[in-house]
């Protein structure tokens, strides 16, 4: 049995978790949460790293810095996880769906500034499967209308556009370090800052609307209730867990993007005839492996695969019933302009397994039962 996923471990993790329940500080800010927020500061070239409990968490925050409120508008594409749209709803925003491409399943970029209202407070982009939104142009709209761009970029560490890393580009940078993405520290994730003047605000709402980061700094002498927030950070045992991996990143990112290539040398033979459709890379982006899918002609087609692959001992999956067709995107967000793509695509995507621990006679496998099915 070829499972769909498999947590990433490096081997460190048990002895770094151990180490932090010896320092005696298991809870949050300790010594791996430092390392780990100083590591993705360097490496993707951020103002600020903050460690959270998830990425729909990072997204709450972005929210809440962009002082997202009851009537706003925020527009995303409904092609998603629920965090996306769930973080604004909260706020109690309403949810703006746009189209997708259908290259890339990303937001498509000259679509959005048609959705814009008077209303519209904020853009948020999913870089889907680590490959990047159209930056340049949704940066230039964000500007010319004044908005806040949140990026979710839950798949997104260690990617990049025009080498610049994704979390990076917006105003916000939400990543996710739960069990299925590149890193793990089993639930968690990250909220990357780029102007230093939220700062402040974000480790306030981080911290139960208190100011015990300056005091833990010793700016303040005592910590004091200063704002309402919540307890969005986490653990150090879970820190230490994800810093064993940060040590490995770029071997297990060269190591996801091998079995991604091998995958596509395989498959790219049924594309060539026609039968399926491959992910597609556009130029200037840098992928990371995230996750390889293929394109079924059909959702009747895409069941049958799944199946096949099944009775085969591999488990493929698909995901996003798209959101504005769920129940609670009813309530909470509209659909402007034409469904064009993101209902249709989303019933022909199928993907495949794809993680660290994967091996290249796996990939073989699996290549193979897909050729054989369309054979
Ligand atoms: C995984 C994922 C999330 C949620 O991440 P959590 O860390 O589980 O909260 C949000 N958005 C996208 C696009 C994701 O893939």
């Amino acid at each position: 049995m070829i499972n769909f996923n498999v947590p990433p471990f490096t081997g460190k993790e048990m002895e770094y978790m151990r180490q932090a329940v010896e320092n005696q500080k298991i809870c949050g800010d300790g010594e791996f949460t430092a390392r780990c927020s100083q590591w993705i500061e360097e490496r993707t070239k951020t103002q600020k790293c903050l460690l959270t409990t998830s990425c729909t968490h990072a997204l709450e925050m972005a929210a809440l810095l962009a002082d997202i409120r009851e009537g706003d508008e925020v527009i995303m594409p409904s092609y998603t996880f629920v965090s996306t749209a769930d973080a604004f709803v909260l706020r109690g925003a309403k949810a703006v769906f746009v189209d997708i491409r259908p290259d890339t399943m990303n937001i498509d970029e000259n679509l959005i500034e048609a959705a814009i209202t008077e209303k519209t407070k904020a853009i948020a982009v999913v870089h889907y499967a680590g490959v990047s939104c159209e930056m340049n142009r949704i940066m230039e709209i964000a500007e010319k209308y004044g908005l806040v761009v949140v990026e979710d970029a839950a798949q997104g560490m260690m990617a990049s556009y025009q080498g610049r890393a994704l979390g990076t580009l917006g105003d916000f940078g939400c990543f996710s370090f739960h069990e299925t993405k590149n890193y793990s520290m089993g639930e968690g994730g990250a909220l990357l800052i780029q102007d230093k003047k939220y700062i402040e605000d974000a480790e306030i709402f981080r911290e139960k609307g208190t100011d015990r980061s300056k005091y833990f700094r010793g700016q303040v002498d005592k910590y004091r209730w200063v704002n309402f927030g919540s307890s969005y950070l986490p653990s150090d045992m879970n820190a230490a867990y994800l810093y064993a991996q940060l040590e490995l990143a770029e071997e297990i990112n060269e190591t996801r993007i091998r079995l991604w290539n091998r995958y596509y040398q395989q498959l790219q033979i049924l594309e060539e005839r026609g039968k399926t459709q491959l992910p597609v890379i556009p130029k200037g982006c840098v992928h990371n492996g995230h996750m390889f899918y293929l394109k079924a002609a059909d959702v009747e087609e895409r069941t049958a695969l799944l199946y096949f692959l099944k009775e085969n001992g591999i488990l493929a999956v698909f995901h996003y019933v798209p959101l504005h067709s769920a129940p609670a995107g009813l309530r909470f967000g509209r659909f402007h302009g034409e469904d064009r793509y993101t209902t249709k695509e989303s019933e022909r995507l199928l993907r495949l397994p794809l993680y660290y621990r994967l091996t290249e006679e796996e990939v073989d496998r699996i290549a193979d039962k897909v050729k054989e099915f369309y054979a």
